[in-house]
């Protein structure tokens, strides 16, 4: 079966195993960011529609359960903004009635969430990422390009009220952008924010494709490491872990080493799956991949897809 709503699964570092699901056309949002990696916005709009028909994602979601090893997590995605199609809840719902067991993750821009019925429709996922990168009008302005009716403060209640009423997880991410919305007394304002929205993580990212709006600076680890100091809090990461490597930095053996081993315990992993789901050189990868299988630590399994490694399960506990 072809599918076109669904795509992957991707390894990936923070959700293990997640299989993505596409609930609206490309470039359809409320924001037009001038950092978004799918290019400019084309239906910048607040309607909520079926933008993709219901049955031919639960169809194809069904199929996949059916002929595919479980994924660690469904993730809500794509190149627009999920929570515009009126059917995100009854997706989730199918999910959860078919497999209890699998996670449940929406990645949002938030813009919608002072809208009761979508606060309502995220009520069953496991996590909610929305991302917040202004909280003030000219900087909102600035980076996210929002839709004419769209107002930063509704916005920021409506984060408010979500994580008043939210039983699962929230992560918070802002995008940096160095000289757009990195100003101190913006990032004062959003510690405040920050603390009454609760989210159980903060994680701070930046540039890493080039966006939108040509000729915009990522942050570099020490804009990014100044923003979570004035944020200061005790759940503030630093997801932009690529930038380390594209800036050229190095990444050590050892850390190398765990960033491998927390992916492949969750999952096995091709090479190709681990350059891509941790941005790290095949090469390196390869001679480390040798070592860990010399040391005892991992072994491969030839399938169909290729050469995949997992580690090495102790006959003791088993
Ligand atoms: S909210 Fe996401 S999809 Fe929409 S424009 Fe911004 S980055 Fe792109």
């Amino acid at each position: 079966m072809k599918y076109n709503y669904i795509f992957g699964p991707v390894p990936s570092r923070r959700l293990g195993l997640s299989l993505g699901v596409d609930l609206v056309r490309h470039k359809t949002c409320t924001l037009d960011c001038i950092y978004c990696e799918c290019g400019p916005t084309t239906n910048l709009t607040l309607k909520r529609e079926a933008y993709v028909p219901f049955d031919e994602v639960k169809a194809e979601l069904a199929h996949y359960f059916e002929h595919h090893p479980d994924p660690d997590y469904v993730t809500f995605s794509g190149s627009g903004e999920p929570t515009l199609s009126p059917d995100i809840g009854r997706v989730i719902d199918f999910i959860k009635e078919k497999k209890s067991k699998i996670r449940v993750a929406v990645l949002t821009n938030a813009t919608l969430l002072s809208d009761p019925d979508v606060r309502k429709d995220l009520n069953r996922a496991d996590l909610v990422m929305p991302s917040l990168d202004a909280v003030t009008p000219q900087t909102f302005e600035k980076i996210n390009r929002p839709s004419r009716q769209l107002d930063i403060h509704q916005v920021i209640d409506g984060l408010k009220a979500f994580g008043a009423s939210f039983k699962g997880e929230i992560w918070l991410e802002v995008f940096i952008l160095p000289g757009v919305n990195d100003a101190e007394k913006e990032l004062e304002i959003l510690k405040d924010i920050i603390r009454d929205i609760n989210p159980a993580r903060v994680q701070l990212n930046t540039l890493d494709r080039p966006g939108a709006v040509p000729g915009l600076t990522p942050a570099s680890k020490q804009d990014l490491e100044r923003v979570a100091g004035i944020i200061d809090a005790d759940n503030v990461e630093i997801i932009a872990r690529v930038k380390d490597l594209a800036s050229g930095d190095h990444i050590s053996d050892e850390k190398m080493e765990a960033m491998v081993m927390e992916t492949i315990h969750r999952r096995p992993c091709t090479i190709d799956d681990l350059t891509a789901a941790l941005n790290i050189e095949k090469g390196k990868l390869e001679i480390l991949m040798k070592r860990l299988i010399l040391e005892d630590k991992i072994e491969s399994v030839q399938q169909e897809r290729g050469m995949f490694y997992q580690t090495i399960k102790d006959p003791l506990r088993n």
